[in-house]
């Protein structure tokens, strides 16, 4: 049986002080909901020092949304492993839509940085998902099980619960237009046969899969009773302590 993982991507929302209100909302609407889940928030880097301070002593972890590979280095506004892992950060987001979208992240940037992750010990939650046009191409199995066989180019699994992958459908993600159960779980399942064929059983039963596209209170029970489906990573809806307090239980 795997334990859901839900995280929130904060994306470029929240300063400090509104990192701490927002987590001091949360801690006590989901205390409980932690002892059968993974829950995890990823605010900015400018607040991950205030957000630490504000998760002591709660079972929610925390997790950055982007990392550079290296571990220092001439490398101008960008943050490395060691720096997440001294602010407190258990998780990292890599490869999300955005990143690859706006930032030219690509499947070998990923790669390189699951690698580094997995290296400097922070659990990688890798995002995996088509455009719009490649899913009317009929094209979502070529495309998500490439991104997912670009991701882990020459990668072993020790432990399958240091890592989780998500997939987020690009023309789900913000646009309040979700993917159907059904949708997202025969993607899931691809995936999961996928890692069957690469890692073997084990580890691809163990293997967390989330899914994430406008995931709100009232559609992520059905989202998340889905056989491969373990949990999500929930933008818009993590910036309110109900609605995401609500999502974790679903889980
Ligand atoms: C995301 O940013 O990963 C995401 C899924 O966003 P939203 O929930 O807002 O669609």
């Amino acid at each position: 049986m795997r334990r859901p993982l839900i995280a929130g991507n904060w994306k470029m929302f929240n300063n400090a002080a509104e990192a701490t209100a927002l987590i001091n909302a949360l801690k006590p609407l989901i205390d409980t909901a932690t002892n059968t889940r993974d829950v995890v928030v990823c605010p900015p880097f400018t607040a991950l020092a205030a957000a630490q301070q504000a998760l002591a002593g709660s079972a929610i972890a925390l997790g950055a949304q982007h990392m550079h590979a290296e571990n220092e280095g001439a490398f101008t506004g960008e943050v490395a492993p060691g720096m997440l892992l001294t602010s407190g950060c258990a998780y990292v987001i890599l490869g999300h839509s955005e990143r690859r979208q706006f930032f030219g992240e690509t499947d070998q940037t990923v790669n390189v940085k699951v690698k580094a992750a997995m290296q400097y010990g922070l659990k990688p939650i890798i995002c995996v998902g088509e455009r719009l046009e490649e899913r009317q191409a009929d094209r979502v199995e070529d495309v998500v099980l490439g991104q997912v066989e670009g991701a882990f180019k020459d990668i072993e699994i020790a432990d399958p619960t240091d890592l989780a992958l998500a997939y987020e459908p690009v023309w789900a993600i913000g646009t309040g237009q979700t993917a159907t159960p059904a949708q997202a779980e025969e993607v899931h399942g691809l995936i999961r046969g996928f890692l069957r064929q690469r890692f073997g059983d084990q580890t691809a039963e163990a293997l967390r899969l989330q899914y994430g596209g406008s995931v709100k209170p009232d559609n992520a029970a059905e989202l998340f009773s889905q056989e491969n489906i373990d949990g999500g990573l929930i933008g818009g809806a993590s910036l309110k302590a109900e609605d995401f307090a609500t999502i974790v239980k679903a889980g």
